[in-house]
Order: C-alpha cells, then sequence, then structure tokens
C-alpha cells in the first residue's frame, strides 16, 4: 500500500487537503478517514473544503475558464491527449488505489484508469469535431448556421463505485468543449480524486496553464454539494449517483433554470427467451450481477426468463456462482471483493429479509461472511432470488449482489415485467430468434438507454451516449453526440444581400409619405420572434 500512494504522490500519514485548482489549498472543513473496505485499513486522511476555500475555487474556475475558452478547441483537445499519456504512465498504482479504497478487483480498477484513457483519446478526436450545422435560408443572401460554443464551469458531482471513470466521462469531454471543471467526488472514495488531480495538474501547469481549469472541492454534500449545486455561476450541474440525490439536485438546479445532467439509478434487466445460448448467457449474467460486487449503476438485477428453461437457467447459475472466488480484490484470483462498507451490507440484508416477506425465496447466497479477512464485515455471498413481477422489493435498486429470477410464459409478457420498474438503464435480452430481438429492441421493447442483444447488461463501451431513461434521469454522457450537453448552441444568420428580406414573407416598410408602418403578408402576431 505504500508503494502505491507515494509512487502517486500520497502518504497514509499526512493530512490530504481536499480542495485545490491545481495547487491544493489549506482547508479546515470535517476530516474524512479513508477506509479500505478490503481490511478496514485507513488509506489516509482528507480534509474538506469549507465555505472559503470553496469560493477560492468557483472563482478561479470563473477566471480560469476567461482563458481556456480562447485556447482553439484542436489545442485543447492536445492538452487531453498529454493528460492522457500522464494516465497511461499511472495506470497500474491509480487502478490498484481505486480497488483499494472502493474495493473493485485489480483488472477492474486497473480497467476504470483504461476508461478514463479512452475517454481522454476519444475527446482529442471530438476536439476537431464539434461540428455545427449549414441550413439553407429561405432568404436570398443570407446564411443560416448554428455553431457551439463554450458554457462555463461545470460541475461534476460523482459516486463512489466508478470513483474516477465517471467524472473522466464527463471532465475529458467538458474540456474539449472550453469549460473549466469542478469535482466534488464522493467522501467514500476522494483519495482516488485527489491522486488523479496531482497527475493531471502537473500537465496543465507543464503547459504553463491557470490555475482553476480542473479543481477539485470534497466535502458533505449537506455544505459543499449545496453550494455548487446551488451556485449560478456553475451553468451546468452532471451529477453521478441515486434517484434520491438526482431528484434533490435536479430540483435545485431546475429552481434557479439551470442545466442538469443526470445519471442515476439503475435496476436492469435481461429477457432470456428458448432459444438464447445459456452458455453466452450464464457468462453474461455473471459479469452483470457479480462484477463489482453487483455495484455498479449497470448491475444485472432482474433475470426474466422463459418458463421453459427456468429450472436448466437457475441451476448453471447457482453451479457458476458457487465458484465465485470471494476475497481480497488485490489478489489475482478473486472475482468478488468487499462492499464499499457496512451500511451497504446492512441494506443488503435487508432487501433481502423483505423479498422473503414479499413472498420470494433465497435460492443462492446473500449471507455475510466472516471469519481472518472478512471479519471487516463487509464481504457477502452474492445472492440468486425467486421473485414475482410486481414483487415490491425488486422495484427498488439494491446496490449490492442481489439477483432476482422470474418466470414469464409469452415475450410480450416478458417485456412488461421488464419494463415495470421506475429506473430505465440498461436492458438486455439473450435470444437467437431475429423477431424477438428486433421486438426488443423496437419502440415497443426496452424502455431502457441502452439496450443489447446476447451481450450483457454492464461494461458499456464510451463511444456510445451512456445514460438512461425514467427515474435513472434522461443524461447521457461520453460518446456519440453527448458532447453537446457541454456547450451552448448558437443559431446565426448572416445576410449579404444589400436588402432586408424577412423570414416568411413578411414585408413591414416604411412609407415615407405618411411616416406610419404597413404590415402586409400576415399578421404581425404570427410573426415569429
Ligand atoms: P449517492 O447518491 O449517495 O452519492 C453520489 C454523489 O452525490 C456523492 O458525491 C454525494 O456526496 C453526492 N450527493 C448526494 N446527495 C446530494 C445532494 N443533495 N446535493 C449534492 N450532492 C449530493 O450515490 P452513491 O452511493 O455514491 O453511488 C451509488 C449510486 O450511483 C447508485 O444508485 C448507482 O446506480 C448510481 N450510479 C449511476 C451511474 C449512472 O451513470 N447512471 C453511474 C454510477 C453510479
Amino acid at each position: 500500500m505504500e508503494k502505491i500512494l507515494s509512487d502517486l504522490g500520497l502518504t497514509e500519514q499526512d493530512e490530504h487537503s481536499g480542495a485545490g485548482s491545481g495547487s491544493w489549498l489549506t482547508c479546515t472543513g470535517a476530516m474524512l478517514e479513508c477506509v479500505s473496505p478490503i481490511d478496514g485499513r485507513t488509506v489516509g486522511t482528507v480534509r474538506c473544503a469549507d465555505r472559503d476555500g470553496y469560493e477560492t475555487v468557483i472563482t478561479r474556475a470563473v477566471h480560469a475558464f476567461e482563458e481556456w475558452r480562447m485556447v482553439p478547441a484542436p489545442k485543447r483537445g492536445d492538452v487531453v491527449r498529454q493528460i492522457g499519456n500522464a494516465l497511461r504512465d499511472r495506470k497500474e498504482s491509480l487502478g490498484t488505489l481505486v480497488s483499494l479504497e472502493m474495493g473493485k478487483i485489480r483488472a477492474e480498477g486497473a480497467g476504470e484508469v483504461q476508461e478514463m484513457i479512452d475517454m481522454a483519446d476519444l475527446a482529442v478526436g471530438q476536439s476537431r469535431m464539434l461540428y455545427g450545422k449549414t441550413m439553407p435560408s429561405e432568404r436570398p443572401c443570407h446564411r443560416l448556421y448554428e455553431q457551439w460554443h463554450p458554457l462555463g464551469p461545470v460541475g461534476v458531482i460523482t459516486a463512489f463505485n466508478f470513483p474516477l471513470a465517471v467524472w473522466a466521462w464527463n471532465a475529458m469531454i467538458a474540456l474539449i468543449a472550453g469549460n473549466t471543471v469542478i469535482w466534488k467526488p464522493s467522501s467514500k472514495t476522494p483519495l482516488c480524486a485527489i491522486a488523479a488531480m496531482e497527475i493531471i495538474w502537473e500537465v496543465l501547469n507543464k503547459n504553463g496553464l491557470p490555475e482553476g481549469i480542473l479543481n477539485i472541492v470534497t466535502g458533505p454534500h449537506e455544505t459543499i454539494g449545496n453550494a455548487l449545486v446551488n451556485d449560478p455561476r456553475v451553468p451546468l450541474i452532471s451529477a453521478t449517483g441515486s434517484v434520491r440525490m438526482g431528484r434533490a439536485v435536479g430540483q435545485a438546479v431546475t429552481a434557479r433554470l439551470g442545466r442538469t445532467l443526470l445519471e442515476l439509478g439503475g435496476n436492469n434487466g435481461i429477457i432470456v427467451t428458448p432459444s438464447a445460448d445459456l452458455d453466452v448467457a450464464v457468462r453474461a449474467i455473471l459479469f452483470g450481477a457479480v462484477g463489482t460486487a453487483g455495484q455498479r449503476c449497470t448491475s444485472t438485477r432482474r433475470l426474466i426468463i422463459h418458463k421453459s428453461i427456468y429450472r436448466d437457467l437457475a441451476d448453471s447459475l447457482i453451479k457458476a456462482y458457487g465458484q465465485v472466488r470471494i476475497g481480497n480484490p488485490l489478489d489475482e484470483t478473486t472475482l468478488m471483493g468487499p462492499l464499499i462498507d457496512r451500511e451497504a451490507v446492512d441494506s443488503m440484508q435487508s432487501a433481502l429479509q423483505r423479498l422473503v416477506e414479499e413472498g420470494g425465496e433465497i435460492l443462492f447466497g446473500g449471507e455475510v461472511l466472516s471469519g481472518g479477512l472478512f471479519d471487516t464485515g463487509t464481504y457477502v455471498r452474492p445472492a440468486i432470488c425467486r421473485a414475482y413481477a410486481g414483487t415490491p422489493v425488486m422495484m427498488e435498486e439494491t446496490f449490492a449482489p442481489v439477483l432476482y429470477l422470474i418466470e414469464y410464459e409469452t415475450i410480450d409478457e416478458a417485456i412488461r415485467y421488464h419494463n415495470c420498474v421506475p429506473q430505465g438503464l440498461s436492458s438486455a435480452i439473450f435470444t437467437n430468434d431475429m423477431r424477438e430481438a428486433e421486438l426488443f429492441l423496437s419502440h415497443r421493447g426496452s424502455d431502457c438507454g441502452i439496450t443489447n442483444v446476447n451481450a450483457g447488461t454492464s461494461g458499456a463501451e464510451i463511444g456510445g451516449a451512456f445514460g438512461g431513461e425514467k427515474n435513472t434521469g434522461g443524461g447521457r454522457e461520453a460518446g456519440s453526440d453527448a458532447w453537446k450537453a457541454y456547450m451552448r448552441r448558437q443559431t446565426c444568420t448572416i445576410n449579404w444581400s444589400g436588402e432586408l428580406p424577412l423570414a416568411q414573407g413578411i414585408q413591414f416598410d416604411i412609407d415615407t409619405a405618411d411616416d406610419s408602418a404597413l404590415v402586409t403578408g400576415g399578421h404581425p402576431l404570427k410573426q415569429r420572434p
């Protein structure tokens, strides 16, 4: 652990500042003790931002925006390219810190840093493709087009389960768009954020850029989170986390007519039909439900299985679950590490208890593990449960490895069961029947933001726009045209005619003889503003 921390310029003993803009500020806020869910050891301590620190950071972000927006977009892209390279150099140590602080297995920790690098690469290319459309004008000798301008300082609030990647989805694109970024990381994983800032600020400083382009403010949501969300100097808040958080943030930002990009909880289902390749399905379900110990927004939580294959699939899954190696996530052979904390374990236990009270049944696992490393109380055996369409506990996202199995008879019924939850993030169908696949992808099919055929619900690629519908919040991040959310669109008309023809054929001429305005060609109230 000492080596990993020192590689990243951190120490176990030092108290780290939780706020800065290119260099660290002296903070006097609350102290966060970063306890590893792996073994209960303290990985570091972080002093949260206070109100003055917050104000300093925002002021710097506002000033830096004025300079950064004037750097040509491809040059901004070049800085992001260098950030990607700096992350490449520290991939191993940063990925291991993700495992230490959050508890995901080493391969997934490294994968998270890889996702940051991939986002940097995507953003570099995007920096030359901030396209605006040109439309034919209805007026002669006029040009009509749209262009995209930087928005301002962007607030990015992140969840504990992807302590780095979620920031990168937002920040890399926000940067090439010409914005500055203020990051409020989860108080459960501030060290990852601090280590990333150290690496990235070095790149900005080497380029002679002003402080304030990439900023961090760590602290409780009641103070620091609230200040950011309610700050009119921050035109966009991108917030990732629970639906509860999204409702609070959404209401506050909307009240000041700011913009939000909300990436909230999922409750992701897979339909498995009689023609499915069950070997492929079992592997995808296992990764989706047990990977990251069920702590992904895209984790598979519900399986809707045709009754003719229900028994076979349930048996195969129980067998596969029995082989999952649970333990220290830094050990190469481990497939499932701990949950983030005991609170998460408690909420899993109460969900299982509720399931039984509501008529469901636990088919496998679910217990809290103990003995040796497991005495932290953060390790559980992943659970497979039998439930029924509409079982109340299944309508909620339990952020733990709980998989509910439901039986269906017709494909229409399966889609109805699939869509009956309030969340709408990721979805999948396993089938070799083209009609079923197309139905699921059609507007009568899945109501989610992400829909896959013969691929699981988790592990999205960055090339597509990522996000979900309904209670998942409607935001889109990462690839495709998600960059537009970080910019303001401007529609422009240029008249090079020497005349003044009006849109919609309106005549609005002054008769110099009687000095009165004549309006013809339509009622003036019907004119477009
Ligand atoms: P959380 O909602 O407890 O916290 C997320 C972040 O929001 C933290 O930084 C927290 O401090 C902050 N926050 C909470 N309430 C706030 C408020 N009122 N004002 C301002 N900030 C506030 O979530 P978590 O436990 O860290 O993460 C797990 C949740 O995140 C799950 O529901 C998961 O599905 C979701 N998630 C969604 C996505 C996605 O892209 N859709 C990705 C990752 C995680």
